[in-house]
């Protein structure tokens, strides 16, 4: 058939047969399809969907669109997780390798930030000399011998998600569940797994606004992933306030060392937790959730986890003291300037405002080739339901590089400011839940 045929059989509400979406997806990945013929196959997918049968043909066209990695050599359990992006989610640094210490294999192939979340890979870079290009043949080696290697997506791992995301991104197709679904496991099924573990945020600062919506995601990425013989489990996580009490690249390591180390704060270390003792679930390395949330505790308690993390820091060219002196390791900031938040209740906090204020003091980019400054980023020490006291020391310390004349400072400043709602101390408040976790789908 031609294009404008499968256009109109979508446009009007027909599903398409298997041999007509793979025709379909590998002309988006040779580029024998205009832009305007796959732009308006995404419209008529937002509008009418994709069935069972198509979704699980589309997905499985996406991830063949470029190589798939084969671990098969790798004898462990490989257990991957994916998170829909949240401001401050820096779980994947202390939670790979801790999984790894406990015998289950991550090979996790990770994504930039863009916009006001952060990336992986970036948090990642901001440890001097540290790489994320490694060939596939030194991706599975170092998999296979540490357990663990965190790479960046190349260009050969799901070519047909990069075209379809950047004309998404401009034609107002973002947002359908089948196309996001599509578009995540593509990209997770060609890394060579096993097993995956999602955590799907839900709330004001994620993708996702509510938990219905996040529930109906869940539901189609378990379905790909079974239909291609993987297992998959979902944790719905509650994301408004940023995670942990950093945002920024180096910031966010030296905060991942200390969950590394046994410490951190209690959301960051409950994510670790919860996370890993799912993917240890699926690998096979714990009989249950709990035992393996205890697992994981220990090779946190014991330097275990610790341990991986130096080695592959040494492995992919970082320099591994990162782990004993953070702060001699990674870039300073040259500017550490103090916020004072208003004396009351703190209400409510916008995490996409930290992200954006953390953006606009350098830690983030607004377009793909912008630079970041590693060391820039916020450190906010102010939690929901705390009561701010008058005359109590700053909660926020903006690290930038900027000079103090620079209107992104204002403007980081006003969002600051802006993102916490702070009502009178006798303000009738409800306690906030201590914990993140929404819900398990397994
Ligand atoms: N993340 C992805 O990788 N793809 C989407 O479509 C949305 C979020």
């Amino acid at each position: 058939m031609l294009p404008v045929q499968l256009i109109r059989k979508k446009r009007d509400g027909g599903a398409l047969e298997d041999a007509e979406i793979h025709a379909f997806i590998a002309a988006v990945t040779d580029g024998s399809l205009p832009d305007y013929q796959v732009a308006a196959m995404l419209m008529a997918i937002f509008f009418q969907g994709l069935d069972s049968r198509e979704l699980t043909a589309w997905a499985d066209a996406m991830t063949r669109s470029g190589d798939v990695i084969d671990l098969s050599r790798i004898s462990r359990a490989k257990i991957d997780k994916h998170s829909t992006g949240g401001v401050g989610d820096k779980i994947s640094i202390p939670l790979a390798p801790a999984v790894a210490a406990c015998g289950v294999a991550v090979p996790m192939v990770s994504g930039r930030g863009l916009g006001h979340t952060g990336g992986t890979l970036d948090k990642l870079e901001s440890i001097p000399g540290f790489r994320i290009d490694l060939s596939v043949e030194r991706f599975a080696a170092q998999v296979d011998e540490l357990g663990v290697c965190l790479i960046g997506q190349t260009q050969r791992i799901a070519p047909a998600d990069k075209r379809l995301y950047a004309l998404r991104d401009v034609t107002a197709t973002v947002e359908s569940l089948p196309l996001i679904a599509s578009s995540i496991m593509s990209k997770k099924l060609a890394e060579g797994i096993d097993g995956l573990v999602i955590d799907c945020k839900v709330g004001r600062g994620a993708f996702m606004k509510t938990i219905e919506r996040a529930r109906e995601l869940c539901g189609l990425m378990r379905a790909i992933g079974l239909r291609a013989g993987k297992r998959v489990t979902c944790v719905l996580t509650e994301m408004t306030a940023p995670i942990g009490r950093t945002i920024g690249n180096a910031l966010e390591i030296r905060e991942s060392i200390e969950v590394l180390r046994g410490g951190g704060p209690s959301d960051t270390r409950e994510l670790t937790h919860v996370l890993g003792a799912e993917m240890l679930v699926l690998g096979g390395a714990a009989r249950d959730p709990a035992d393996g949330r205890a697992r994981i505790e220990r090779v946190l308690a014991d330097g275990s986890a610790l341990e991986v993390f130096r080695k592959v820091v040494a492995a992919q060219g970082g320099d591994p003291r990162v782990c004993d002196s953070p702060g001699s390791v990674l870039p300073r900031p040259i500017h550490r300037d103090e916020l004072a938040l208003r004396p009351g209740r703190v209400m409510a906090i916008d995490s996409e405002a930290l992200g954006i204020a953390a953006l606009l003091l350098g830690a983030g980019r607004r377009t793909t080739d912008d630079k970041i400054d590693p060391a820039a980023g916020l450190v906010v020490d102010a939690y929901l339901g705390e009561l701010i006291e008058p005359g109590a020391p700053p909660q926020v310390i903006l690290c930038h590089g900027l000079t103090p004349g620079d209107g992104r400072l204002a403007e980081a400043r006003a969002m600051i400011e802006g993102a916490f709602v702070i009502q009178p101390a006798d303000h009738p408040y409800a306690e906030p839940a201590t914990s993140r976790i929404l819900e398990v789908i397994r």
